[in-house]
């Protein structure tokens, strides 16, 4: 067998792991090309909410693919793009009166950002200083990584990144993290930048809805941009449409994306308040927002994230993320009987542990160790470090979730 040029994301291809070739995919179960049936438990990296090649999101696209496929952005528009922006103004909080679309997770942070030393820029105060949250992760795109924790990730292109101040992770009643955004605040920063509830690729760390509250009140009394990613804890994650509700808060600017598809096909949007989007507003072509991407608010993708919004605004897909919810908690609480089960927690349709290990830290050996044994379990699982984490597609069958935490319970007793 000839080797692949593919160089993929995250893989030292000098360990010579095997790369599995998936060739179909339905609901919570993919199919590799050799006939393995795997469990996806991760959601194929937190993308997929309502299940795979979902009939009605794969309708959506076929469909607009026969009409249109690409357009112009810049002064343009087609109807898939203003039916998602519709959709959205009527789920997500009205105060969010503006969609700017753009085509990652990533690339809807870096437009946060800008858009918030936009604001600040077009009202002739000088602010610039972004507030972060130890252990956050917001992409990796250049600005991304600046606003995400540092590590052995993004060592090597740390003389590239910005500048920021980072709260410390909010423990218990998050006291210590308070009281350094409010003594920050004086210092008349641009915004904060949160994952709303849990800190997801800095290891699944929960903290309370009630810090959240604090957080945003503190901004608001400040002035403080706040700018909440819900990248990954968007579309129901945490059991709510998302992770703000629960805090009863809403963000200056809100970045949604893997999930807005329903995970079928890449598309982002950054939401932003009036107020945002009047800063950049007026007759002077120097004050217009300047961003874009050659393919922003692609119709294809368009069409997947309209379909998305009207299956959330049609079905029942709370109720099925409440079932899932509370089935995970069920086989969580009996895992976490085994004496190497650490600090189990979950949020909505995420669960989370530390598997005791001597060595720690993402570098650990446990790490591939645990992955290959799932590999070997035909288990989507991607361990980050020692911390197992599962967050499932919400159509998944009680059976296939039995086979997860059957799984997880074989390879924590002989890892
Ligand atoms: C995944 C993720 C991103 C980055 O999204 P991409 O589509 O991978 O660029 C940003 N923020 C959070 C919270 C994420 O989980």
């Amino acid at each position: 067998m000839t080797a692949s040029p593919i160089w993929h994301p995250f893989t030292q291809h000098g360990r010579g792991e095997p790369i599995p070739q998936v060739a179909r995919a339905e609901g919570a179960i993919l199919h590799t090309a050799d006939g393995r049936r795997i469990v996806d438990a991760i959601s194929s990296w937190w993308v997929t909410t309502h299940g795979h090649c979902h009939p009605r999101i794969m309708a959506a696209i076929a469909e607009q693919a026969g009409k249109l496929d690409q357009i112009i952005f810049a002064g343009w528009t087609h109807e898939p793009a203003e039916a998602v922006a519709r959709g959205l103004r009527q789920l997500m909080p009205d105060e969010l009166t503006r969609v700017f679309f753009s085509d990652s997770g990533s690339t809807s942070v870096e437009v946060a950002l800008k858009m918030a030393l936009g604001f600040w820029a077009n009202t002739e105060r000088s602010r610039h200083k972004i507030l972060v949250l130890e252990h956050a992760y917001h992409g990796d795109t250049v600005g991304a990584m600046s606003v995400g924790a540092r590590g052995v990730f993004n060592a090597a292109y740390s003389p590239l990144l910005f500048d920021v101040e980072t709260l410390p992770f909010p423990h218990g009643d998050g006291a210590a993290t308070l009281e350094k955004l409010t003594a920050l605040c004086r210092d008349e920063p641009a915004a904060l930048i949160v994952e709303p509830l849990i800190c997801g690729a800095g290891g699944m760390k929960i903290y309370d809805a009630a810090i959240l509250a604090d957080m945003r009140r503190i901004c608001s009394a400040h002035e403080v941009l706040f700018i909440a990613d819900e990248v990954m804890t968007g579309w129901g994650r945490t059991g709510t449409l998302l992770a703000c509700e629960q805090a009863g808060i809403v963000p200056d600017i809100l970045c949604l994306s893997k999930g807005l598809t329903g995970g079928a096909v890449p598309l982002a949007v950054t939401m932003a308040t009036e107020a945002i989007f009047a800063a950049h507003l007026s007759q002077d072509r120097a004050r217009m927002f300047f961003h874009s991407s050659s393919y922003t608010a692609n119709p294809l993708a368009c069409a997947a994230a309209a379909a998305n919004i009207a299956i959330w605004q049609e079905e029942p897909v709370l109720e099925r993320i409440a079932r899932l919810a509370e089935n995970q908690a069920r086989l969580l609480e009996k895992l976490a009987h085994n004496p190497r089960v650490r600090n189990a927690r979950r949020a909505g349709t995420i669960t989370a542990f530390e598997i005791e290990d001597q060595r720690g830290g993402y570098l650990s050996d446990l790490g591939p160790r645990l992955l290959s044994r799932f590999r070997e379990a035909d288990l989507l699982l991607r361990p980050l470090g020692n911390t197992v984490y599962t967050m499932p597609p919400y159509c998944i069958s009680d059976e296939d979730l039995a086979l997860i935490y059957d799984g997880i319970a074989e390879t924590v007793a002989h890892c």
